[in-house]
């Protein structure tokens, strides 16, 4: 696979492409400005939930071991079959790259993401992270290549009109704010010295663990706490849009304090690259070489004697063990007698703008991370941000968007039926408070929707029988996805596709 065509947008809707060439005409004022939707998979998506018949395969393969999904979890679980010495596999990803969550793209300015963009410095419980990054040379065993550590300034925020050191506010809140900061710090770190909050969070929890924290929402907790500081509340908001794309009243208190609780205090990280967590994904790619097989839709997966079959367009492949790393709403979708699950997915999207130069700004200088805080999304990051060139007269910029305001299926719907330049101005007149001239600089904005970014952990989730069942996965058949962790994050996607290739390799040794 080359990085050449990464950046292409896919074929726009009629509907998208008559918007999209309008408003070339009719800009605001600034710059032409090209772009359009990329990666579009909604259409192969809705054709697996409405049970479109598929064409019949016509060729026949068998593998040991067949992974359903080419993303982190996919991914990692080939790493750990190739690491065990078991090569007889193959990953099966349905889009015309790998990666998941995690691709990214690239143009004559940088390499940028499409979606996670650091992982923080793993903390003691996830050692799988430490041993990934010291294969991939990150890490030797004590220290973290600093070319691979986020530069300073690392974060900044967008406050009364002008940008702010950091992401806690600095001006506004009163000394009762500035309490309740101190006190929520407080109850972070005892909770932390619980051990019962880690990422992964099965190493804290055990894989059968329900805490009580999961049967309340966020924001309970927070009144429980009695932590009322509007300001506070937009942190812990902010920071459960930021990872769960929802709000603190949508997400569990198990996972908005496990945000908090769950990373050493003194984090000296997080590592990050241009293009984000495509830079982990690139290097597995080219590990697992051939073994990856990109545009390989599964529409089913189901019994074949003591054997599995699954079924893609082209070919029909017999497996002693599948590993399911596709997402939940589409694996219990696909596979044979998968336990029913109702989850909710939180929609997103990501733009990335190229920029032929730097905007206005006020205040504090630019960042790694760039939060607006009144915005109903999420900032921006800058993809140039770790080149070590002191000058860099073009960027790239992606700035991120949790639909989180509305209840996830209307997000969803009004997210599909925007067209490319409604969206883009969306953008545009966001950036466009704290840097007025934005209109000026960039030439071209891509768009990527995600109708199921994510798996939100609601109250409840980690009780629910179904949710639980795929843990267990089926008769030589093991789910691995983020989404069982409900906390999509890098290292549960890691530590799910770990865990699913070790069971593999149980299973297939007991014959
Ligand atoms: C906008 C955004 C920003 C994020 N930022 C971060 C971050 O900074 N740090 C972080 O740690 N995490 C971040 N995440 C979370 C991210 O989801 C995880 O880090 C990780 O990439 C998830 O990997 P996964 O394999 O579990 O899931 P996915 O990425 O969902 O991978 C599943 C794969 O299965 C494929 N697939 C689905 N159905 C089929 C089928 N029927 N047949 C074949 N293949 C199929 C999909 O195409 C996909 O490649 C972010 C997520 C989003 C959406």
């Amino acid at each position: 696979m080359t990085d050449a065509g990464r950046s292409r947008p896919t074929p726009l809707s009629r509907r998208g492409f008559l918007s999209a060439a309008l408003v070339g005409l009719t800009q605001k004022a600034g710059r032409p400005i090209a772009g359009g939707f990329v990666n579009e998979s909604h259409v192969a998506g809705h054709q697996l939930r409405d049970g479109i018949r598929q064409p019949a395969p016509t060729k026949q393969r068998r593998a040991s071991v067949v992974i359903v999904g080419g993303g982190m979890a996919g991914l990692c679980a080939g790493w750990r079959l190739a690491k065990q010495g078991l090569d007889d596999f193959v990953i099966l990803e349905m889009e015309r790259e790998a990666g998941g969550n995690s691709r990214w793209g690239e143009n004559e300015v940088s390499a940028y993401p499409w979606g996670a963009h650091y992982v923080p410095i793993p903390g003691a419980a996830a050692g799988l992270v430490r041993e990934i990054f010291a294969d991939l040379g990150v890490y030797d065993g004590q220290t973290w290549d600093e070319r691979h550590l986020v530069h300073a300034p690392d974060e900044r925020l967008f406050l009364h009109g002008r940008w702010q050191e950091g992401l806690e506010p600095a001006v506004g809140p009163t000394r009762r704010d500035r309490d309740q900061f101190v006190r929520f710090t407080a109850r972070m770190a005892e909770l932390r010295a619980t051990g019962r909050f880690t990422i992964p969070m099965a190493v804290g929890l055990g894989p059968q663990g329900v805490p009580p924290e999961d049967a309340l929402s966020m924001a309970a907790w927070l009144d429980r706490e009695r932590l009322d500081s509007p300001w506070l509340r937009w942190m812990v908001d902010y920071a459960c849009r930021d990872d769960y794309g929802g709000l603190a009243r949508d997400v569990s208190a198990w996972a908005g304090v496990l945000y908090f609780a769950a990373r050493d205090a003194d984090d000296s990280g997080p590592l990050t690259w241009p293009e984000g967590n495509g830079w982990i994904v690139r290097r597995l790619l080219q590990r697992l070489g051939t073994r990856v097989e990109s545009g390989q839709v599964t529409y089913r997966v189901e019994r074949a004697g003591r054997a599995w079959r699954v079924l893609t367009p082209t070919t029909a492949w017999t497996a002693d063990v599948v590993i399911v790393a596709a997402p939940l709403h589409v694996a219990t979708r696909i596979v044979a007698g998968a336990p029913p699950v109702r989850v909710t997915s939180s929609p997103w999207v990501t733009a990335n703008l190229t920029l032929e130069g730097w905007p206005r700004e006020t205040g504090f200088p630019m960042a790694w991370d760039n939060v607006v805080f009144d915005s109903p999304a999420l900032g921006y990051v800058v993809a140039t941000h770790q080149h070590l060139r002191r000058h860099v007269p073009r960027t790239v910029w992606t700035y991120y968007w949790a639909l989180a305001h509305q209840p996830a299926a209307e997000a969803r719907r009004w997210l599909l039926a925007q067209d490319y330049a409604t969206l883009r101005d969306r953008v545009l007149d966001d950036l466009s408070r704290p840097h007025p001239d934005i209109r000026e600089h960039v030439s071209r904005v891509d768009i990527m929707r995600f109708g199921h970014a994510m798996v939100r952990p609601t109250p409840g989730l980690l009780s629910n029988p179904g949710w639980r069942a795929l843990q267990d996965g089926q008769d030589r058949l093991f789910y691995a996805h983020s989404d069982l962790s409900g906390l999509p994050l890098f290292e549960e996607a890691q530590y799910r596709g770990v865990l699913a290739a070790d069971r593999a390799i149980a299973t297939i040794g007991r014959g």
